[in-house]
Protein backbone atom coordinates (compact mmCIF):
# COMPACT_ATOMS: atom_id res chain seq x y z
CA UNK A 1 0.00 0.00 0.00
CA UNK A 2 1.50 3.68 -1.15
CA UNK A 3 0.37 5.82 1.23
CA UNK A 4 0.04 9.21 -1.55
CA UNK A 5 1.02 11.81 0.86
CA UNK A 6 3.94 9.56 2.92
CA UNK A 7 7.22 10.95 2.14
CA UNK A 8 8.77 7.96 2.87
CA UNK A 9 6.70 6.01 0.12
CA UNK A 10 7.38 8.32 -2.33
CA UNK A 11 10.91 7.51 -1.68
CA UNK A 12 10.35 3.78 -1.91
CA UNK A 13 8.23 4.72 -5.42
CA UNK A 14 11.25 6.88 -6.96
CA UNK A 15 9.05 10.18 -7.15
CA UNK A 16 11.26 11.67 -4.23
CA UNK A 17 15.78 10.95 -4.68
CA UNK A 18 17.30 9.65 -1.77
CA UNK A 19 20.83 8.15 -1.29
CA UNK A 20 19.58 4.88 -1.12
CA UNK A 21 22.31 2.04 0.06
CA UNK A 22 20.10 -1.25 -0.07
CA UNK A 23 17.04 -3.00 -0.91
CA UNK A 24 15.05 -5.86 -0.24
CA UNK A 25 11.92 -6.96 -1.84
CA UNK A 26 10.10 -5.76 1.88
CA UNK A 27 12.46 -3.37 3.20
CA UNK A 28 14.83 -0.12 1.55
CA UNK A 29 17.76 1.55 3.43
CA UNK A 30 18.58 5.41 2.25
CA UNK A 31 21.00 7.88 4.17
CA UNK A 32 18.82 10.42 6.54
CA UNK A 33 18.99 14.12 5.18
CA UNK A 34 20.03 15.25 8.47
CA UNK A 35 22.44 12.94 10.06
CA UNK A 36 23.44 12.84 13.91
CA UNK A 37 26.60 10.41 13.66
CA UNK A 38 29.07 9.50 10.92
CA UNK A 39 26.44 6.55 9.57
CA UNK A 40 22.84 7.20 10.02
CA UNK A 41 20.74 5.36 7.56
CA UNK A 42 17.10 4.83 7.95
CA UNK A 43 15.44 1.40 7.17
CA UNK A 44 11.56 1.53 6.33
CA UNK A 45 9.22 -1.39 5.11
CA UNK A 46 8.28 -0.82 1.28
CA UNK A 47 4.53 -1.09 2.67
CA UNK A 48 3.31 1.80 4.26
CA UNK A 49 2.66 1.32 8.15
CA UNK A 50 2.38 4.60 9.98
CA UNK A 51 4.34 3.78 12.93
CA UNK A 52 5.42 0.69 15.38
CA UNK A 53 2.07 1.14 17.04
CA UNK A 54 0.02 0.69 14.46
CA UNK A 55 1.76 -2.76 13.20
CA UNK A 56 -0.01 -5.89 14.00
CA UNK A 57 0.56 -9.43 14.60
CA UNK A 58 0.77 -10.71 10.57
CA UNK A 59 3.91 -7.76 10.24
CA UNK A 60 6.17 -9.72 12.21
CA UNK A 61 8.06 -11.07 8.86
CA UNK A 62 7.84 -7.58 7.62
CA UNK A 63 9.32 -6.01 10.83
CA UNK A 64 12.25 -8.81 10.86
CA UNK A 65 13.01 -8.07 7.25
CA UNK A 66 13.72 -4.27 8.64
CA UNK A 67 15.70 -5.63 11.35
CA UNK A 68 17.51 -7.85 8.73
CA UNK A 69 18.69 -4.90 6.41
CA UNK A 70 19.36 -3.20 9.70
CA UNK A 71 22.01 -5.50 10.40
CA UNK A 72 23.29 -5.72 6.66
CA UNK A 73 23.66 -1.80 6.42
CA UNK A 74 25.66 -1.58 9.58
CA UNK A 75 27.83 -4.43 8.69
CA UNK A 76 28.12 -2.61 4.97
CA UNK A 77 28.75 0.27 6.42
CA UNK A 78 32.24 -0.73 8.98
CA UNK A 79 30.05 -0.65 12.15
CA UNK A 80 29.16 -4.11 12.68
CA UNK A 81 32.07 -4.79 15.05
CA UNK A 82 32.70 -1.06 16.50
CA UNK A 83 28.72 -1.34 17.77
CA UNK A 84 25.59 0.79 16.22
CA UNK A 85 22.22 1.50 17.45
CA UNK A 86 18.81 0.91 15.68
CA UNK A 87 15.69 3.21 16.82
CA UNK A 88 12.58 3.42 15.86
CA UNK A 89 10.76 6.78 17.30
CA UNK A 90 7.50 6.14 17.85
CA UNK A 91 4.41 8.23 18.16
CA UNK A 92 4.70 12.15 19.64
CA UNK A 93 6.99 11.52 22.79
CA UNK A 94 9.10 8.87 21.20
CA UNK A 95 10.11 11.90 18.59
CA UNK A 96 8.32 10.78 15.43
CA UNK A 97 8.55 13.27 12.69
CA UNK A 98 7.70 11.19 9.55
CA UNK A 99 4.62 9.04 9.62
CA UNK A 100 6.13 5.99 8.39
CA UNK A 101 8.04 3.17 10.41
CA UNK A 102 11.26 3.88 9.95
CA UNK A 103 14.18 2.34 11.89
CA UNK A 104 17.36 4.75 12.41
CA UNK A 105 20.74 2.96 11.87
CA UNK A 106 23.19 4.84 13.99
CA UNK A 107 27.18 4.53 14.23
CA UNK A 108 30.73 5.51 13.76
CA UNK A 109 31.08 7.52 17.02
CA UNK A 110 30.40 6.80 20.69
CA UNK A 111 26.38 6.90 21.64
CA UNK A 112 25.29 7.73 24.80
CA UNK A 113 22.37 6.23 27.05
CA UNK A 114 19.92 7.12 27.42
CA UNK A 115 19.51 9.87 24.49
CA UNK A 116 18.32 12.88 25.55
P1 LIG B 1 11.93 10.64 13.15
O1 LIG B 1 12.11 12.02 13.72
O2 LIG B 1 12.35 9.54 14.06
O3 LIG B 1 10.54 10.46 12.59
O4 LIG B 1 12.94 10.53 11.94
C1 LIG B 1 12.68 11.06 10.68
C2 LIG B 1 14.00 11.21 10.00
O5 LIG B 1 13.77 11.39 8.62
C3 LIG B 1 14.81 12.41 10.49
O6 LIG B 1 16.05 11.96 11.03
C4 LIG B 1 15.00 13.24 9.22
O7 LIG B 1 16.27 13.84 9.15
C5 LIG B 1 14.79 12.21 8.12
N1 LIG B 1 14.34 12.73 6.85
C6 LIG B 1 13.34 13.61 6.63
N2 LIG B 1 13.19 13.82 5.31
C7 LIG B 1 14.10 13.04 4.69
C8 LIG B 1 14.44 12.80 3.32
N3 LIG B 1 13.80 13.42 2.31
N4 LIG B 1 15.45 11.94 3.04
C9 LIG B 1 16.11 11.32 4.05
N5 LIG B 1 15.83 11.50 5.35
C10 LIG B 1 14.83 12.34 5.66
Amino acid sequence: MTETDCLFCKIVDRSISAEIVAETDDALAFRDIDPKAPVHVLVIPKRHMASLAAADEGDGTLLGAVLLLARDVARAEGVEESGFRVVTNTGEDGGQSVAHLHAHVLGGRVLHWPPG
